[in-house]
């Protein structure tokens, strides 16, 4: 109650905006991800790895935009290319030269991508890719994990009932990191699947890293069906140059992107085998269709080649691997000396807190206390001037360094003293 109290008295013009907003738009809001009670931290401007909030209170992002916002505010070569791409022009009615750059950066980088699409979203990226396997099999069913998220349409909270938020497709689900479990639903499911959605670590499920033995059984299950399996990247492909399935060297028949790939404009993209991308192939007949106004948006093509590129290299993406790992081995040491059923699970430069003891290898339904400890590490944070995901998900941007990664252990050190049991 404290912590709350404190944050709505240090917030009058975000408690403002929120007024306003709540006549006009449900909740006040047009992201889900970022509602919270009393009200959100409206933010007015960011720079590097910080931001402003409207009532001029200033925080180091650890947010990242959820993972878009790789190469922080202010990178001045993505303003650079997104200006030149102004200046010629918003809105061509036409394909450009840079599409088919991008999409070579994409397929060069990525073992199993042959061939790409563009999408605005990763949630079109994804619908697009279930849409296109079950063209190329010709079935219906899709299985997906309890605790997955594909995108707003595709939410599968654990524990929860399936939302009438999913598109109606005919779906099967399975447990995260169950091999065993998720080959048996695959074999029971035969002929009848399409294909296996699945994120090579789950993001918004809390930063669970799948098992090897879990993605290599999902393969080897959908071998024998003949039933397609999908990478959803759109979080994990910053984990190495070519993503997770570059890392731990399975590869999928499709894989969806998003988030920073077009150095934090709009983004989404799908590819995969050629055999299979075929299937939207307009000179063959009976391609299907994937339109879509701002797939090929001048502004997020032009950004995206410099931001894949020009910056986010091989050396750049492995760096950030490491400066993660060891970020999160600190994290875990300090609740550990503190004796706080605290643990911080993830992979790389994306980590998540959980209340309770480790090690996590699969989503759960939070219990009523641990949701109160998360609510107050998530304001204790703002407090300590640190700005994170609601979830308390924190996603290494390129500008976070040394300096800024220490300010937050030194955040965890000071909330896990003042708020052991
Ligand atoms: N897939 C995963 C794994 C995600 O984390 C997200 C977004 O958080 C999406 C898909 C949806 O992407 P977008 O928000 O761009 O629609």
């Amino acid at each position: 109650i404290e912590a709350r109290e404190a944050y709505v008295a240090a917030r009058p013009k975000s408690a403002e905006i929120h007024t306003q907003a709540r006549e006009v738009m449900p909740g006040g809001n047009t992201r889900t991800v970022l509602f919270y009670t009393p009200f959100p931290t409206a933010m007015q401007r960011g720079e590097g790895c910080t931001l402003w909030d409207a009532d001029g209170r200033e925080y180091l992002d650890l947010c990242g935009e959820y993972t878009a916002g790789l190469f922080g505010h202010s990178e001045q070569r993505i303003i650079a290319a997104v200006a030149a791409a102004m200046a010629k022009g918003l809105n061509l009615a036409a394909v450009g030269e840079n599409e088919g750059k991008l999409a070579a950066l994409i397929c060069g980088r990525f073992p199993s991508v042959d061939q790409v699409r563009f999408t605005n979203s990763g949630t079109e990226a994804n619908i697009m890719a279930l849409a296109g396997a079950r063209g190329f099999t010709g079935r219906t069913e899709i299985l997906a994990f309890r605790g997955g998220y594909h995108g707003g349409v595709f939410t599968f909270p654990f524990g929860a009932p399936i939302s009438p938020v999913n598109l109606p497709i005919p779906m099967r689900f399975a447990d995260y990191n169950d091999p065993a479990g998720a080959a048996a639903a695959i074999r029971e499911a035969g002929d009848a699947l399409a294909a296996v959605i699945v994120e090579p670590m789950q993001g918004s499920g809390g930063c669970i890293p799948a098992t090897r033995e879990f993605l290599q059984a999902l393969r080897d299950a959908t071998t024998e069906t003949g039933a397609l399996l999908i990478f959803d990247e759109v979080m994990t492909s910053r984990h190495s140059y070519g993503g997770m399935q570059k890392r731990l060297g399975i590869m999928p028949d499709m894989t969806t992107f998003g988030k920073y790939m077009a150095g934090g404009m709009s983004f989404g993209a799908f590819g995969g085998r050629a055999e299979v991308m075929a299937v939207f192939d307009g000179h063959k007949p009976g391609a299907m269709p994937h339109a879509g106004t701002f797939n090929n948006n001048v502004l997020s093509m032009a950004a995206g080649n410099v931001a894949l590129g020009e910056i986010f290299g091989e050396a750049e993406a492995e760096a950030l691997f490491q400066r993660g790992e060891t970020l999160r081995e600190a994290c875990n040491a300090i609740a550990q000396k503190h004796g706080l059923a605290m643990h911080f699970t993830g992979l790389g430069s994306m980590l998540n807190p959980h209340f309770r003891a480790g090690p996590i290898t699969a989503p759960y339904k939070a219990t009523v206390e641990e949701e109160q400890m998360r609510e107050l590490f998530f304001f204790d944070m703002l407090a300590a001037g640190i700005y994170l995901a609601r979830r308390g998900m924190v996603a290494l941007s390129l500008p976070v360094g040394d300096a800024e990664c220490d300010r937050f252990l030194a955040a965890v050190e000071e909330f896990c003293a003042a708020r052991k049991p």
